[in-house]
């Protein structure tokens, strides 16, 4: 069991929702996948955390995945959440990762890694339209970027923090819902007084406290209703099932080309390092049969 889990919550009176999302667990077994530059961990694990938060409001079965690209050193980062079904008692499941260029020094800033850099939302139903949104990444933080991508796609005022530390990450939004202009005085009152409380939370607290004590911290004056906490499980979804339709679209000349230079068609997952292996047995049974040879991927690493 990890601590890893979202905290939605709402306001009784106040038409404000809010998310906590803690990740530990998860950050430190993808980081200890990969080498990458502090700087490159740091935003990905913010990423990670950015990718589940979004996904909090969704009720879809899907994906939701965020990435920057730009011209900098850190060629591109992403990171997806999924959710296999609309069973809030479901785990969301996270993956991410990173290309880098060239090196990056260790006290990078994001303008820094990803000159001209572009962040990227898009949003997979499994059954449905795919949407994408694109906003310029022109602000000194990630959690800036994206209150300015809500602000600019949605017009929602939204608060958003985000900390990563060698232990962990954990992220804080609040979102002002729609309303109708007759409450909108009351609205922006309301507002002001929450976003200047979520303000006062500081970073370590938010590295370091579960969800009731941040949400008691900050709010202990006010009427919260959280909901039913959420697991999130770090966790890839590559498989040989999926490694062998990559083969099959390849084409079989294709592939009896590769194997006669080598004895397998091999398939790194980039995500989780596994190793898949197709020999020219596993590839004849799958171009005939159609059938994928059942074996377990290789260790990671
Ligand atoms: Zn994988």
């Amino acid at each position: 069991m990890t601590n890893d889990k979202m905290q939605g919550f709402m306001f009784d009176n106040m038409d404000i929702r809010g998310v906590h999302l803690r990740l530990d667990q998860g950050v430190k077994t993808l980081l200890d996948q990969q080498d990458y530059p502090a700087p490159v961990a740091s935003l990905l694990a913010q990423m990670l955390i950015v990718a589940c938060l979004l996904s909090a409001k969704l009720k879809l079965r899907g994906r939701l995945s965020v990435q920057i690209r730009g011209d900098g050193p850190l060629k591109w980062v992403m990171a997806e959440c999924r959710q296999l079904s609309d069973d809030p008692e479901q785990p969301f499941r996270v993956k991410g990762m990173a290309q880098v260029n060239e090196p990056i020094a260790p006290n990078a800033t994001l303008s820094e890694m990803v000159a001209d850099g572009r962040l990227i939302i898009t949003i997979e139903p499994d059954q449905g339209q795919r949407y994408q949104g694109v906003v310029m990444v022109d602000q000194p933080t990630l959690a800036q970027c994206i209150e300015s991508y809500f602000y600019q796609s949605e017009q929602l005022p939204t608060h958003i923090q985000l900390v990563s530390t060698d232990q962990g990450a954990a992220g804080f939004m609040l979102q002002r819902l729609p309303q109708t202009e007759a409450e909108e005085h009351q609205a922006d009152l309301d507002w002001e007084l929450v976003h200047a409380l979520s303000a006062t939370l500081t970073e370590h607290e938010l590295a370091q406290l579960p969800a009731d004590q941040v949400l008691h911290r900050l709010f202990h004056e006010q009427q919260v209703k959280v909901f039913a906490p959420r697991a999130v499980l770090q966790e890839c979804d590559c498989s040989r099932q999926r490694c062998g339709g990559a083969i099959t679209s390849l084409g079989k000349t294709a592939a009896d080309e590769i194997l006669q230079e080598q004895e397998a068609i091999v398939i790194d997952c980039q995500f989780c390092n596994a190793h898949y292996s197709f020999d020219k047995v596993d590839c004849h049974v799958l171009f005939e049969q159609g059938v994928i040879a059942d074996k377990e991927p290789q260790a990671v690493h």
